[in-house]
């Protein structure tokens, strides 16, 4: 069944925004009396379509219960990359169960912070939604607005915080996460495409990063923040 976020209170009948009326009627061809899976503050409601125009009016028809969320909770600190492969990371790690995304300016991002920054957000923030609808998650992961090292080494709330390197003689993902306790959180650090410079990673360091290797290949950065999460959906399985 399609799922749809709505922001507003769920009461016994409910209207949906103009774009998921947009989606229900043209890309689903759903009709009247077809049923949609509705999720306001983490609940999740069967509901029965019962208007169509202006926009789409649903019926509450029975709240289920479920727990499709991690029992970690992992924010990425992505290195600004380019458009397409923040589009993948967004996507994928939304799907594996990511609960936050902050996008920061490295050394190295060949894509810098600009005024299109609250656009970009805007679409990120979409893109997260859309695929936690797809993956029926009960969450929408946030993303943050893009921050600097010094923002990022400021923060502070985190029982985990690892920092993906591929220097030599860093402890392996496995060894690191396989005592990881349920309710943790964890914060993960990827860097953009060239890689982190020296200062940066020492800089991570001494605010206490633990560094971590994701195996001996060097991974895209894309592949890496996909990795991680998948390693951490892998551990959390019961
Ligand atoms: N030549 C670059 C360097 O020396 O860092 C490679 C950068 S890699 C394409 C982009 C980012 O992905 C790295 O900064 C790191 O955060 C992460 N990464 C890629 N492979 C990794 C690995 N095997 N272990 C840990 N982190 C990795």
């Amino acid at each position: 069944m399609q799922r749809y976020f709505v922001e507003q209170k769920i009461e016994n009948q409910f209207t949906l925004s103009k774009d998921d009326s947009y989606h229900i009627l043209k890309v689903m061809r759903m009709s009247l009396g077809n049923q949609i899976e509705i999720v306001s503050n983490g609940k999740t409601y069967i509901s029965e379509i019962i208007c169509l125009e202006p926009f789409v009016v649903a019926k509450v028809v029975e709240e289920i219960e479920e727990s499709q969320e991690l029992p970690i909770s992992v924010t990425l600190a992505q290195a600004l990359v380019k458009e397409q492969k923040m589009d993948l990371i967004l996507q994928k790690t939304t799907e594996l169960g990511i609960d936050q995304v902050i996008p920061f300016q490295a050394m190295r991002s060949v894509v810098k912070i600009d005024k299109k920054e609250n656009k970009k957000r805007e679409r990120w923030q979409k893109i997260v939604k859309e695929a936690s609808e797809q993956s029926k998650r009960t969450m929408i992961p946030k993303v943050l607005g893009t921050m600097t090292v010094t923002e990022l080494l400021s923060l502070e709330d985190y029982d985990v915080k690892l920092l993906c390197t591929v220097r030599e003689n860093t402890k392996n993902i496995k060894n690191l996460l396989s005592n990881i306790v349920e309710g943790a959180k964890m914060i993960v650090v990827v860097g953009p495409e060239g890689g982190f410079t020296e200062e940066e990673e020492e800089q991570f360091i001494r605010s206490g990063f633990q560094t971590v290797s994701l195996g001996k290949s060097v991974l895209r950065t894309e592949t890496a923040s996909i990795f991680i999460m998948s390693v951490v959906r892998y551990l959390s399985m019961r």
